[in-house]
Parts: C-alpha cells; sequence; structure tokens
C-alpha cells in the first residue's frame, strides 16, 4: 500500500487502522468493501446490532418492506452481484433485503472485518497523531486515520414520554427494535400508537391476527397504494439486460427512481389531465404520485392541493364509516411533506369489526397504567402495545456519539441544527465522514445509490490524499457556511416547513426545527461534488 494516507503517517500507531466504520448496514457493508478491497486499506467496522444489515436487520416487524423498487433498491457497484441475484417481488419485504445483505457481507467476504454486538460510544480526534481514538462499549480503544460514519439515518428509535410508560403489564414492542422470534398476537387486545410509514405497514397485518387491534393516532397521512406483486421473468430479464441505463437513469433523476414523463407543473394541465394523471399513478403504485406526476407538488401549494384533494377522496372512497374516514382523512399539512407512506389494504383495514382508531391529536394519551393506555376518560384495555414512534433522524445516530477534536465538539456545533460541507464532512472534525449525512439529499434519494456515491466520493478524495501527500484533510469554515446557506436556499421555495415532520426534525422535543435534507436531487447534488472534485477540492483544507 505505497500510496495511501499511511504511508506519509508521521506518528502512526503501531496497531492502527486505516479506517474504522460505524455500521454494517448498507453503507458500512460498501465502505468495508470500497476501502479495503478498492484502496487496499485496513478498515474495521463496528455494529451495535447482532449480525449485518442495519435497518433491515432491526426493523423486523409484520409488514416491514421496501418502498422503492426492489433492481432500484440494492446496490449497483457490482455487475456480478446484479446478475446472480433474483428479487421474488417488486417490493421485497424485510426478510429477503436482509438475506441479500447477508449474501453481500459473504459473497465480498466482509465479515472478517466487522465485529457485531459492539457500539462506539465515543470519538475524539488526536491532533498529534492525526487519529481518530475510538472507544467501543466492550471497554476497548481503537485508532485510525479515518472516521467513516455509516451510522444511518433512521437507525435511532423514538419512544414517546408518556407517563406510566413502565407500569404497562402486558407485552410491549418497538417497530425499530423487533425481535427475531414471531409475535403471536392471535386473539390478543393489541394497541398500535403511531401511524407514520412503519405504522401503516404493520398496523395492516397485526389487524389480520389480533382479537381487536386499537390504533391510537395523531396525526393521518396521506397513504397510497404499493401495489405489490411477484417479480415477472420477462421484467427481471429486461431488468438485468439493461442495468447500466436503469442505474445511469435513476442518478439522473431527482429522487434516484426514474420516472420518466414527469410533468412540470399541476397547474398547466387540464383538470381532467389532472387527474387522469394521478388516477395513472395510484394504479402504477409506488413513488409515482409523488415523483411521477408533477414536479411542482413540494414547491406549489396550488399544486399540492390538488394532489391531497386526490388523496382524500380515495381515502373517503375506501373507508366506510364516514366519521373514521375523516379521522384518517390529512387535511393540516401538505402532500409529501411527511415522508408519503406506501400500503396494501391499510385503508380497508378500518372496515374490520375488529379494528378501532382512536384521536390522540384532540385528547392526547394521558396515561398508560397496569391495564391498558387512558386517553381522556377512556380507559382502552390492552395485552400489547407496540410502539410504531419514529426515528430520531439523521442527527440522533451522528449526536449520541459526538465525535469531537481538540476545537469541536459534534453536539455544540450543531446545537441550532447541522452544519456540514456537502452533508458528508464538518468543519473541525478531520478525516471524519458522515455517509447521508443530514444536509445531503439522503433519505429523498433512493437510499443504496445515494450511500454509492457518498463512498465513491470519500474513496476518491482518500486517494487523492494518498497519491498528494495529504494525510489530513477538513472542510473550511466557509465553506460549510456556503453550504448551510446553499441547502436553506434550496429548502425556501418548498413546502416542508410548514409541517412538523422528521424531515425538519419536529417530531423530538427540544431537537432544533431545521429542515434536514439537501432538496434539489439527485443529479443537482451529484453535479456539486464532482465540481468540488474536479476543482481541486476549493472546499477543503488538506495537508
Ligand atoms: C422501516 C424502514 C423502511 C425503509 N424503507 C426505505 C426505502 O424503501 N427506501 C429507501 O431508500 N430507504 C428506506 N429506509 C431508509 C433506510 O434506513 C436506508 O435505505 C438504508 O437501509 C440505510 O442504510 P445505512 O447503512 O446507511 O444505515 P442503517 O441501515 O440504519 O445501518 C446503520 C447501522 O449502524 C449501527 N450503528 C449506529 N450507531 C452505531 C454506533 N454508535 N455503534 C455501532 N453501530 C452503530 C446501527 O445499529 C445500524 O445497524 C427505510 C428505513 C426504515 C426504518
Amino acid at each position: 500500500m505505497s500510496n495511501t494516507p499511511e504511508s506519509t503517517s508521521k506518528q502512526q500507531h503501531p496497531d492502527a487502522l486505516d479506517a474504522i466504520i460505524i455500521g454494517a448496514g448498507f453503507a458500512g457493508l460498501y465502505s468495508v468493501h470500497n476501502l479495503r478491497d478498492k484502496l487496499g486499506l485496513r478498515v474495521k467496522a463496528f455494529e451495535g446490532g447482532g449480525d449485518v444489515g442495519g435497518t433491515w436487520y432491526w426493523n423486523r416487524y409484520p409488514g416491514a418492506r421496501c418502498d422503492i423498487e426492489s433492481h432500484h433498491y440494492s446496490y449497483s457497484f457490482s455487475e456480478e452481484l446484479q446478475q446472480e441475484w433474483s428479487w421474488s417481488e417488486r417490493f421485497p419485504a424485510q426478510p429477503e433485503i436482509l438475506r441479500y445483505l447477508n449474501h453481500v457481507a459473504d459473497r465480498f467476504d466482509l465479515r472478517k472485518d466487522i465485529q457485531l454486538n459492539t457500539r462506539i460510544i465515543s470519538a475524539q480526534f488526536d491532533e498529534k497523531s492525526c487519529q481518530w481514538v475510538v472507544e467501543t462499549d466492550d471497554g476497548c480503544t481503537h485508532r485510525a486515520r479515518f472516521f467513516i460514519s455509516g451510522a444511518g439515518v433512521l437507525s435511532t428509535p423514538s419512544m414517546p414520554n408518556i407517563k406510566g410508560l413502565d407500569s404497562f403489564a402486558g407485552e410491549t414492542y418497538l417497530t425499530a427494535h423487533w425481535p427475531e422470534e414471531k409475535v403471536d398476537f392471535s386473539g390478543k387486545r393489541v394497541g398500535v400508537i403511531g401511524t407514520g410509514a412503519s405504522g401503516i405497514q404493520v398496523i395492516t397485518e397485526i389487524a389480520k391476527e389480533a382479537g381487536h387491534l386499537t390504533v391510537f393516532q395523531r396525526t393521518p397521512n396521506y397513504a397510497a397504494p404499493i401495489r405489490n406483486r411477484p417479480m415477472d421473468a420477462e421484467i427481471e430479464r429486461q431488468i438485468k439486460e439493461n442495468y447500466a441505463q436503469i442505474r445511469e437513469d435513476s442518478r439522473n433523476s431527482f429522487l434516484g427512481i426514474p420516472y420518466p414523463g414527469t410533468l412540470p407543473s399541476a397547474m398547466e394541465v387540464s383538470a381532467e389531465k389532472r387527474r387522469e394523471r394521478y388516477e395513472e399513478a395510484y394504479a402504477a403504485g409506488g413513488f409515482q404520485l409523488f415523483a411521477g406526476t408533477f414536479a411542482d407538488l413540494i414547491t406549489n401549494q396550488e399544486s399540492n392541493d390538488t394532489a391531497a384533494e386526490f388523496l382524500r377522496e380515495k381515502i373517503r372512497e375506501r373507508v366506510n364509516d364516514p366519521v373514521t374516514a375523516e379521522m384518517l382523512t390529512p387535511k393540516t399539512h401538505a402532500y409529501a411533506t411527511k415522508r408519503p407512506p406506501l400500503e396494501t389494504g391499510y385503508y380497508e383495514t378500518y372496515n374490520r369489526d375488529n379494528v378501532t382508531l382512536v384521536d390522540v391529536l384532540d385528547t392526547p394519551i394521558e396515561e398508560v397504567t397496569a391495564q391498558g393506555i387512558r386517553v381522556g376518560d377512556t380507559m382502552h384495555e390492552l395485552d400489547v402495545i407496540v410502539f410504531a414512534t419514529g426515528f430520531d433522524a439523521m442527527t440522533g445516530p451522528l449526536l449520541s456519539i459526538n465525535p469531537k477534536s481538540e476545537q469541536v465538539s459534534l453536539t455544540e456545533h450543531w446545537a441550532d441544527g447541522p452544519r456540514t460541507h456537502l452533508g458528508l464532512t464538518v468543519h473541525g472534525l478531520p478525516n471524519f465522514f458522515t455517509i447521508t449525512g443530514p444536509q445531503s439529499p439522503a433519505v429523498l434519494y433512493n437510499m443504496p445509490l445515494a450511500i454509492e456515491d457518498h463512498i465513491d466520493w470519500l474513496s476518491d478524495c482518500i486517494a487523492y490524499m494518498g497519491e498528494n501527500g495529504y494525510t489530513r484533510v477538513e472542510a473550511t469554515a466557509e465553506a460549510e457556511k456556503n453550504w448551510g446557506e446553499l441547502t436553506a436556499e434550496f429548502a425556501k421555495p418548498t413546502l416542508f416547513d410548514k409541517t412538523d415532520s422528521w424531515y425538519m426534525g419536529a417530531n423530538i422535543p427540544g431537537k432544533p426545527r431545521v429542515f434536514l435534507v439537501f432538496v434539489s436531487g439527485a443529479q443537482e447534488y451529484r453535479r456539486i461534488c464532482a465540481e468540488e472534485v474536479a476543482q481541486g477540492y476549493p472546499g477543503f483544507k488538506l495537508n
């Protein structure tokens, strides 16, 4: 390894690694492969969970499924992998994605450089040795030149602060940390708190099995059909023949999923034409309605209203009881300003005799007791409570580690919201990279591709450092300031900040209310990142 940063180090600790990686999800796995097998670095990933898979290891709840088509929601870095792996469904369920990630770990021999059941609890940059000193919860300390976060965007679950939570005498489950063994709901009185994307999936499945299901809903959502189906052999053949073009089109689309034919504005077509587009998208499934109809749904309130009203009509058509239908109909936020959930039979679930919907916005949950959940004066007696209460998104996993240098501690640096350059680096924290970090497209970009783009970028940066004799890379204060202004400017014309969502950090008490995502689309983001490289990294200090 003659041209890597290690060879130019003067004070390398004898046991030091080249890179320490957080996590073994999509990001951690590809980081190990890329840095080890392409750059020849000595790397180690630490994963808090008992196996690889990240999101798909933890979120094993009934109904857990990806909402991006399988051939898009997968790695593109290896043509052999793309050709040999077959997806059984249009939208794969959690067990299949977990099998896929295990296959990737085995196929590329990644496990030997991953330490499972080990959480990173702190990280400090040591100026003298130019190394990160990383502490793990098994009491060990590790050193590496580079510290790379694949800690995930939705990996720190959020639990509501409800009086009496610990007093419940029945079983409790969190969708985001679901047990491996099957949970038996048959004949039981089950309560689900939360109706976001995971809530919608788990409610639909539990209702089929429970004696009675009570859903506690704060904010109704605009869910649209996913239209899942088994993978068709001919479609699979066409996909495999055209993977290169598919990936190219994906990376040049807004959301990382190519939807040709998106029109500029819902306001520029007749009401009939608009209705036709919405009906087609609703019938096609997936994110077609959000990303494949009109480009101005998240920037133009009038356009957004037309999509929102279309979905409200669908809810009223599908739910028999008008009072329940009204409760399920979102009225206070614009469509897609919360992540739009996808469903199969969610609304029909409320037509079942064994399902009750309880509004907890106007009358919040008072307390949890040994018997169940009290809302106002009504006691809902339960055997099981399922929490589908979301995540401390994007910043949560990084702030819990709180990486520090002599100049900067991340919790202080981000006290008023994240500050980054490219959503990938932080001023004052040298040689630290945040894969799909805040202020990158992350959750508004098909995530396996977003992850690959970031790892390819940081890997090229590390190679460049080696070739040019640099050992330290750090975003400049000016670049960080400019990036913050640019991401805020891009977010300004959108409707996102009108809604209290996890995109805005608004689901976590005390979290700064700022938009956490780069919103100008994958194509624009990739152009900016490529320009940074082409111009010789002007936003960075290299030495
Ligand atoms: C239910 C659900 C459905 C989703 N569906 C989609 C979808 O359809 N399309 C899409 O694009 N995205 C989806 N996502 C987002 C999903 O998180 C990403 O697609 C992707 O899996 C992220 O991979 P990752 O490796 O970056 O992070 P993760 O998969 O979250 O992995 C991060 C890993 O890091 C570990 N970790 C974190 N902190 C530490 C620490 N301090 N020490 C040690 N280990 C640590 C965690 O245990 C975790 O295993 C979904 C998320 C959820 C929760």
